[in-house]
């Protein structure tokens, strides 16, 4: 079986928010997963990584401490490793529709060679979780037929695993995930809301006046873009601004984010040796997380966390000066997409959420930084020359009168451009929201923002 083909045949990913199914590369230590799965039966899914996948059983009655008990464990599809992480709800009709806990997680060792043993039909494991622990066997009898088999040591033991029916990673009963979603629209009036996972506080306090928008109106914002925005801001290094008090109070822009436990951490030595640490948002938790601290506007690296010095997504920041007609700046970044087809390059169009239009250009080649800048700075340059009554690549502001300044000098290491889907912090909650280049003549800057987006 060994491969993910079956996984992606038997789910629609439209409709389910489940991984879809990508091979991965296995690291050092092996994991292995269990999710309590409420769907047509209940059954608990153990799940075991190797080769990249999760090697996966469905084992009706779950595990059992208890040497004595053999519990069928049937033999599924091979699943993603990032099915690992998964919990929440399968939606109705969908194939395992239902509700999915995750029931325990840790490493494993094999204590034989699965991949002769997986032929002959016995597998021997030692399980390293917060739950399960010690040496298990895994023997196949017929068809898709296996036992699942506690070894006797000093880990069996007669308790009933039903005594766990909380989630390891979000304390929450299958009960409270399932009804996660109605309860973030509905719990407005009690003290805190859940979104996601993440307990919400202080989910009515207003953050924008008008239109009024409340900090769980903005978790539950997050939640909606989560997918459409992540594959923008995932394992990127990121800077985000807070503002507790909303509009009018303090603003903070934060680098360092020590306090959320969903995100990814690099650290990074500068040439004087000194150790910065930062951070980097994996998935729809991290991002809850960081708006439950009072971050709401994100901003992120041209670069990748496992790809740090080659950079990859390349930012224009088209500014006019503030009496510049907006027939006139449109007719500059389009001018500006002529040169970027002349030169190859292919680009995306998002909405400042401000004054501005910025051009994202992704770079396929792996180039350095300083190629990357020059290249962005030559950009500008040209159109500078080529007509310098419209276009200023000169940040100061007295230059740029009834021009468009074109800032290239975000796409230098270290450097940062604001998030699409990301909310501005000005007076209106407005966002810089991707558009498709044929509807920058009908669509303002700061038309998008959190009510009608
Ligand atoms: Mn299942």
């Amino acid at each position: 079986m060994n491969n993910l083909k079956k996984y992606n045949e038997k789910r629609n990913f439209n409709k389910t928010k489940e991984p879809k199914g990508k091979k991965e590369k296995t690291e050092k230590k092996l994991r292995f997963v269990v999710q309590h799965h409420l769907a047509r039966r209940d059954h608990y899914d153990l799940r075991l990584e190797y080769n990249g996948v999760l090697l996966s059983w469905a084992v009706p009655k779950g595990p059992s401490f208890n040497p004595e008990d053999k519990r069928l464990a049937v033999r599924v599809e091979d699943h993603p490793l990032s099915y690992r992480n998964f919990e929440g709800t399968i939606p109705k009709g969908e194939y395992g529709g239902g509700t999915v806990m995750l029931w325990d997680k840790g490493c494993y060792q094999d204590e034989g060679n699965f991949s002769q043993d997986l032929k002959k039909g016995v597998l021997k494991f030692t399980l390293k979780g917060k739950r399960l622990k010690g040496k298990w066997t895994l023997i196949h009898f017929k068809e898709d037929n296996w036992l699942l088999i506690k070894e006797n040591d000093e880990f069996a033991n007669l308790e009933n695993i039903t005594k766990f029916n909380k989630s390891i990673k979000t304390n929450r009963t299958m009960k409270e995930i399932s009804e996660n979603k109605t309860k973030a629209k509905l719990i407005t009036s009690k003290k805190d809301a859940i979104v996601c996972g993440i307990k919400i506080t202080n989910p009515d306090k207003v953050i924008f006046n008008n239109p009024k928008v409340t900090k769980l109106d903005i978790a539950l914002y997050y939640h909606k873009v989560a997918k459409k925005m992540l594959p923008f801001i995932k394992n990127r290094l990121f800077s985000a601004v807070r503002m507790p008090d909303g509009v009018g109070g303090e603003k903070f822009f934060k680098k360092h984010f020590e306090t959320n436990p969903y995100l990814g951490k690099k650290i990074i030595f500068n040439e004087k040796g000194q150790r910065n640490d930062y951070y980097y948002i994996k998935d729809e938790q991290g991002l809850i997380y960081e708006v439950q601290m009072n971050s709401y506007e994100f901003h992120v690296w041209g670069s990748k966390v496992d790809n740090l010095n080659s950079p990859d997504l390349m930012v224009l920041d088209l500014d006019p000066d503030k009496n510049l007609r907006i027939n006139k700046l449109r007719t500059g970044v389009k001018d500006i997409k002529k040169l970027l087809k002349q030169l190859k390059l292919s680009c995306y169009l998002k909405t400042s959420g401000n004054k501005g239009y910025h051009i994202m250009i992704p770079i396929k080649e792996k180039i350095s930084w300083k190629k990357f800048r020059e290249i962005a700075k030559k950009i500008a340059e040209i159109m500078e020359n080529e007509d310098a009554t419209r276009f200023t690549s000169n940040i100061r502001i007295n230059s740029r009168k009834d021009k468009i300044f074109i800032d290239w000098q975000r796409n230098i290491k270290g450097a940062t451009f604001v998030a699409p889907y990301s909310l501005r912090l000005k007076d209106k909650p407005t966002i810089s929201m991707p558009i498709s280049w044929n509807k920058l003549d009908s669509v303002k800057p700061d038309k998008f923002n959190i009510k009608n987006i």
